[in-house]
């Protein structure tokens, strides 16, 4: 239990890979946070899980594309468990379409939640981790953002936007014994990529070196290991769980 004396919140950590992430966590000893926006009740259920297994969590509603409701969320979680160690900015969103025909809106929803939405988090968590002299941030980009994606001007934008604010954050805090890391998954079975169709989902999986889509769990292994001690010296990385679709 290597992480039993510390603060966890995952941001959309009630299903996918976020509640892998947080399951992990949790099995590791970390008090966590499961931050939700509209599934109250699969969060609830996270929480249940975690703590059948043995673990502790809350859950905590917040759109984490509000500034000043990620002010709260922060604040009340260093109320209440006096202190954050752990950040994993997991949370997102697609609003696909070709660049020729996508809405500014969909531009915007897609920006504010996954790069906004991380920038929200890691602006209000860093305060606390200065203090702490310490601290682990790990922001959920994608393959997408490393690669470019038809189709995902939007997504892939805000998923490089992820990596440019990795370096960025990582070079601030490192002196201050904060390492900031960012997880490019490739294509996970989840919510998310279920609603791909069959046809696409089949084209996708030729392009992926080992043929498969991979589990949450392969990228909440790498986030539990970027969380870890053992993770100390690594920082401003962005680490492809992909199955070899971008090297
Ligand atoms: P998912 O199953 O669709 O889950 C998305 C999560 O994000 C949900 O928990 C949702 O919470 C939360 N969320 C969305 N908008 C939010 C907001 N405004 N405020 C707070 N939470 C919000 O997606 P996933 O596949 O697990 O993806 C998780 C992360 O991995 C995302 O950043 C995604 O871009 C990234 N990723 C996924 C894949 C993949 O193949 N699945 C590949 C690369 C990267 P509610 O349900 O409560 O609204």
């Amino acid at each position: 239990m290597k992480l039993e004396q510390q603060v966890a919140l995952v941001t959309g950590a009630g299903r996918g890979i976020g509640k892998a992430i947080a399951k992990a966590l949790a099995a590791d000893g970390a008090m966590v946070i499961i931050n939700y926006h509209g599934s109250e009740q699969k969060a609830a259920e996270t929480v249940r899980e975690i703590e059948e297994a043995g673990g502790r969590a809350i859950a905590l509603r917040c759109n984490i594309s509000d500034f000043n409701a990620c002010k709260e969320m922060i604040d009340k979680v260093i109320s209440e468990q006096g202190r954050l160690d752990i950040l994993v900015n997991n949370a997102g969103i697609t609003r696909d379409g070709l660049l020729m025909k996508m809405s500014e809106e969909d531009f915007d929803s897609v920006i504010e939640t996954n790069l906004k939405g991380a920038f929200n988090c890691i602006r209000h968590a860093a305060r606390q981790m200065i203090k702490q002299r310490g601290g682990r941030v790990i922001n959920i980009s994608s393959v997408s953002g490393v690669l470019g994606n038809a189709g995902q001007a939007n997504y892939s934008a805000s998923k490089a936007g992820i990596i440019g604010l990795t370096k960025a954050a990582a070079r601030e805090l490192a002196s201050r014994g904060i390492t900031v890391n960012a997880i490019a998954p490739g294509f996970i079975t989840t919510d998310m990529t279920d609603a791909l169709s069959e046809s696409i989902k089949t084209s996708v999986t030729e392009t992926i070196p080992m043929k498969k889509f991979g589990r949450p769990e392969d990228v909440a292994q790498t986030a539990l290991f970027l969380a870890s001690q053992e993770a100390g010296y690594i920082t401003g990385q962005v680490i492809c769980v992909d199955g070899g679709m971008a090297m």
